[in-house]
């Protein structure tokens, strides 16, 4: 390997030892009888030193030829000394160029030359370059680490279910359509139907992690046209509650995760984290109506809670209780799908539930309609053909224990913990309403 440790490995033991350290070219420095380069790596920033009576011609040589962001490899004696802007620095023996940077870059990978989103997103692979980008991403991977280890450390077993699907999962819209050989067949929206599928399978308490595919026409902060989807789903539950508590504390869990493993990143991004307390508050839907008419806001009864009816809310709970999650329960029939079980006793508002962080929906979930002819007959009553349905159907006839579950979407709950304007900074390439590339 070109590298044998990363800047932030090298400590005052390696002091007079001789490592190799590689990246990009962050800055060349010039004195004359002395020379300086500092490389960048994904752990911060090393000073190669190169005073004329202590290295060879060849590399006093090629330093000034140097570009900023070339790819360098570095091989030299460790020498800790106060002189050095970050308490070290390396003598080198040995310097390979393994890549050229054309000029002008694209992108300033400083940071210090601001530029639109649209760009960044263009040149994503330098945008990365900057720290501060880097550590978003680094967060985005604890994310998922904490998420895979909950669900183990809970008895959850993963699963995989098809992104190609031949019916709607919801209804038929916002849906991305696709030739399969002779048929027509479209991305997957969600897993729902067949983690419910395999609620009458035994696995009885199953996760997946996969992308979701929505052809959302809105162009928003928060929509992405392909997401990613934490989805759960338990067995042989008695209330929905019983899910929210999963969800609380896989939530609590990851926000607790990043805190913890991920200092350095919150620091680049100078953001205080907050653990949140359990459990969650939860507020019925009617509730949040009678909240929101008292702010101004009139929302009638049965309709969506709307984007700004959320942020008001979740001004509102701030301000009230300093908190930054909250349950959204007990909606409307007429407002949720039709797989959501109902109050027996109460028709009109069903067992679902939305989590709210800072304002936005991050997950829908719920208590599922397990007795096969209550739900055929749901369906129909949404305007749907229980026909098209009959492979999800079946699955209802022979033995199909009561069950519920949610979906959280993985870039939102990154965006709402970081506090982040756009759902874009957080996942590598967006596919939006424009970008289809890179
Ligand atoms: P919204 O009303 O905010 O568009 P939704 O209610 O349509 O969301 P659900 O079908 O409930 O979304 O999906 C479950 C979760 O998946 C959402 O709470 C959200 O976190 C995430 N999600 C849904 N659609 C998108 C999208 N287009 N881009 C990013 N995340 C999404
Ligand atoms: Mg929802």
């Amino acid at each position: 390997m070109f590298r044998t440790h990363y800047s932030n490995q090298i400590t005052p033991e390696l002091n007079g030892q001789k490592i190799r350290v590689a990246g990009w070219v962050y800055e060349v420095k010039d004195l004359g009888g002395i020379k300086f380069v500092w490389i960048r790596d994904r752990e911060g920033i090393i000073q190669i030193t190169a005073p004329k009576k202590k290295v060879s011609e060849e590399i006093f040589k090629l330093i000034p030829k140097l570009n900023s962001e070339d790819v360098v490899a570095a091989e030299g004696i460790v020498n800790f000394t106060p002189k050095a802007k970050l308490g070290f620095e390396i003598i080198p023996e040995k310097i390979i160029v393994l890549s050229k940077s054309e000029s002008p870059l694209p992108l300033d990978p400083t940071g210090k030359v601001k530029a639109e989103l649209d760009t960044r997103l263009d040149n994503r692979f330098i945008d990365l370059r900057k720290p501060e980008i880097m550590a978003l991403f680094r967060i985005r991977s604890s994310v998922f680490k904490a998420v895979r280890d909950f669900f183990h450390q809970e008895g959850f077993i993963e699963i995989h279910t098809p992104k190609i699907i031949a019916t709607a999962t919801e209804g038929g819209t916002e849906l991305f359509p696709m030739k399969y050989f002779e048929k027509d067949a479209f991305l997957a929206q969600s897993p729902q139907l067949y983690k419910q599928i395999m609620m009458a399978s035994g696995l009885d308490k199953v996760f997946e992690i996969a992308p979701i595919f929505r052809a959302e026409e809105h162009n928003t902060t928060r929509h992405l046209n392909e997401a990613w989807s934490i989805d759960a789903e338990i067995a042989f539950i008695e209330h929905e509650d019983e899910v929210m508590q999963v969800l609380e504390k896989l939530v609590a869990y990851t926000i607790g995760y990043v805190k913890e493993h991920n200092e350095k990143e919150l620091k680049l991004l100078n953001f205080e984290l907050e653990e949140p307390k359990l459990p969650f508050r939860r507020i019925t839907y009617t509730k949040a109506l009678e909240i929101l008419k008292d702010l101004g806001k009139d929302i009638p009864w049965g309709e969506d809670i709307d984007t700004e009816g959320e942020k008001i809310l979740g001004q509102y709970i701030k301000e009230t209780y300093d908190e930054d999650l909250y349950f959204l329960t007990q909606y409307p029939s007429e407002a949720k799908p039709f797989y959501i079980m109902r109050y027996d006793d109460k028709p009109e508002i069903c067992r679902a539930f939305d989590l709210e962080y800072r304002g936005i929906e991050i997950t829908s979930g719920g208590q599922r309609e397990h007795r096969y002819d209550i739900l055929k007959a749901q369906i129909a009553e949404k305007g749907l053909n229980p026909e098209s349905f009959d492979f999800y159907l079946k699955a209802f006839r022979y033995g199909m224990p009561p069950h519920g579950g949610f979906g959280l979407g993985a870039e939102r709950l990154i965006k709402q913990m970081l506090n982040l304007q756009n759902i874009r900074e957080v996942i590598l390439f967006p596919r939006d309403r424009k970008r289809l590339t890179p």
